[in-house]
């Protein structure tokens, strides 16, 4: 058995900043603690961080709390930023880093990506990395090329704390589009993103978790989560509801 313990992490995205964020937090901790095999995360937006680590607190703590992004210095003269000290205060243990919104619509790049990934790392949070290619850059069969591209960006860091730093696999166009990867092509991914950890030395390719994200929902979790490299999901549009975010956590516990 694999000693990878799922993780299936919901990004809320711009969505849920109130009091419903509490309410959907307050829902998935039930979940979490019916379903002890899996590790559960949620990642609000900024200002909803606080409160959503407060009511998982209060709910028994069976909920990790993530954030977004971060930026890669703990303070200074940098107007509308967040730093790893700042989020560790606000009860997250974890951070989403890389995500192809970030690096869609705010040109985040791979050095950019590695630098939070060390900051993050540095900070005493845990790093989501996420990589993926464009439909584009899959019918022109670059998506291996792409993939290595952006994990050894952050490969430095995969080996400096082994099994500390998830990486997040996310085909772009997968993402809130309903078109999922079948199980054989996300399988295919993940098995070369670890053989690709396979050259590090020690136990990163072991260690290292690789979540599988684009359109999962409860009716084709089993199926993605099943495969032998996929070790948990990140999960978009259907993370903003409790039952349908449970039914994917079920999913895994029932692996
Ligand atoms: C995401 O944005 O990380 C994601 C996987 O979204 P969705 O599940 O909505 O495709």
């Amino acid at each position: 058995m694999s000693e990878r313990k799922p993780l299936i992490a919901g990004n809320w995205k711009l969505n849920l900043g109130g009091p419903e964020g509490c309410e959907l937090a307050h829902a998935i901790a039930k979940t979490a603690s019916a379903n002890p095999k899996v590790e559960v995360v949620v990642a609000p937006p900024f200002t909803a961080l606080a409160s959503v680590a407060e009511t998982v607190r209060e709910a028994g703590g069976h909920v990790g709390i993530a954030a977004q992004n971060l930026y890669p210095k703990d303070s200074g003269a940098f107007t509308g930023e967040i730093s790893a000290p700042m989020l560790i205060a606000a009860g997250c243990q974890w951070v989403i880093i890389g995500h192809s919104e970030r690096r869609q619509l705010f040109g985040e790049t791979d050095d950019q990506v590695r630098e939070k990934t060390a900051a993050a790392l540095a900070g005493g949070l845990l790093p989501i990395v996420c990589v993926g290619e464009t439909l584009e850059e899959r019918e022109r069969h670059e998506t291996l090329d792409v993939v290595y591209r952006q994990v050894d960006a952050f490969l430095p860091q995969l080996e400096q704390a082994p099994g500390k730093v998830v990486i997040a696999y996310e085909p772009i166009w997968a993402i809130g589009t309903g078109r999922v990867a079948g199980p054989e092509q996300a399988q295919e991914v993940h098995h070369a993103i670890r053989s690709r950890l396979g050259r590090s030395p020690g136990r990163v390719a072991d260690l290292t978790r690789i979540l599988y994200g684009g359109s999962v929902k409860g009716d084709n979790a089993s199926g993605l989560l099943g495969c032998v490299d996929v070790d948990g999901a990140l999960v978009g549009g259907a993370s903003l509801k409790a039952d349908d975010f449970s039914k994917i956590i079920q999913a895994a516990n029932a692996l």
